[in-house]
């Protein structure tokens, strides 16, 4: 959506090359996506159109498009999203939002927030939990809305990474994204799968960045003869030319299916962002083996690569909850190709 990109290996292209050059900028750029993807996953037609509209600013006015949050890991429930503490309760014609969401892109310059919480306080068994889940549209300027301070981080630091507060904050009835069975954890499941291929091919640009970096340094750096010609430098690069294809690969052919809504059936999405961000952080460590000292340097951009890479490995689920996922396809079948 927006600027009139629909197809999601269209979206795949342009990210990794947004994330060739900062990765902390791109996401910055694309994070919306994120809330947006909640929305749409969770939402009625009727609240699509509400809430999405403004994203894309589709009559292109003098206003700038709202950025979005995606409001669902929590200081105490990251991977087991079911264990959140941000409660719903419903107040006559009203919902009233009650929790504190923890590492939130954008948390603290967002004007939609798509909030993830119970419904049902009670709720004591597993299932019972999954089916309390539901989905929230909270406007900036809400009463009880605040965020902390900008997270200090290691890397990605163009984005804004914040805690999101919500103190007794009441919105209307008709901000419950998707009805009964459209909301909930069905919704929060297709957020994440639907944007783990972007987020692999973000992944992929600070691979390709770092590899292409260091054929560029092997070649020109001396040592006698120029490195590359080197087997062990030359095997560490033909090494990383093939899981960098293996990896486009994967991310195109599960964009290519998202796109086609053919359904993932041996858990693609998560394969593609798995592999990626595995891929993007050897890429980065061989960056800098193959500079040398040079690539311990600040002045050099291998060190700045593998710290972005790094949280390609932990958010939107770590690399052992994608394990997981896989995994889980195959226990349930997973043999549809
Ligand atoms: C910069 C940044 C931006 C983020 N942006 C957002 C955002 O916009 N919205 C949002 O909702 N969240 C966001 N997150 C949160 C991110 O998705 C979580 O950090 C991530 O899901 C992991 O949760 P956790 O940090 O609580 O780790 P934990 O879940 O506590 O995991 C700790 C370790 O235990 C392992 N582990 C946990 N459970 C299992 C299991 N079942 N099987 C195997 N291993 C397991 C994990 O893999 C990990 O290695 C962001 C995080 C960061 C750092």
């Amino acid at each position: 959506g927006g600027l009139g990109v629909t197809d999601k290996l269209i979206t795949c292209l342009m990210v990794e090359e947004l994330c060739w050059g900062d990765a902390g900028i791109a996401i910055h750029i694309v994070a919306s996506g994120l809330c947006a993807k909640a929305i749409e996953a969770m939402g009625t037609p009727e609240q699509n159109k509400r809430w999405l509209t403004p994203f894309c600013n589709p009559n292109n006015d003098a206003k700038m498009p709202h950025i979005g949050a995606f409001c669902l890991t929590e200081p105490g429930a990251g991977s087991n999203v079911t264990g959140m503490s941000t409660i719903a309760r419903r107040d006559g014609k009203d919902w009233v939002l009650s929790g504190t969401k923890q590492f939130i892109t954008n948390g603290g310059i967002a004007d939609t927030y798509a909030v993830i919480a119970q419904t049902n306080p009670e709720a004591k068994t597993t299932s019972e939990r999954v089916q309390g889940l539901a989905g929230f549209v909270v406007q900036k300027g809400a009463k009880g809305l605040t965020a902390g301070n900008d997270l200090i981080k290691w890397g990605v630091l163009a984005t804004n990474t914040t805690e999101v507060h919500l103190d007794n904050v009441r919105i209307p009835a008709e901000n419950k994204l998707g009805s009964d069975t459209t909301g909930g954890m069905m919704g929060v499941v297709a957020t994440l799968e639907a944007s783990r291929v972007m987020v692999a091919s973000a992944a992929l640009g600070i691979a390709r960045a770092a590899h292409e970096t260091a054929v560029a340094y092997a070649k020109t750096r001396v040592q006698k003869k120029p490195i590359i010609e080197f087997q062990a430098v030359g095997h560490k690069l033909a090494d990383l030319e093939t899981h960098i294809q293996a990896a486009r690969g994967l991310v195109w052919k599960a964009a290519w299916m998202a796109s086609n809504n053919v359904p993932f059936t041996r858990g693609e999405g998560s394969q593609a962002k798995l592999y990626c961000g595995e891929v993007a952080v050897q890429s980065c460590l061989d960056a800098i083996q193959i500079h040398g000292g040079y690539g311990f340097m600040k002045e050099y951009d291998c060190g700045r690569w593998l710290l972005d890479a790094i949280i390609f490995r932990i958010w939107e689920g770590t690399a052992e909850i994608q394990r997981n996922t896989i995994v889980r396809y195959l226990s349930q079948g997973g043999d549809g190709e």
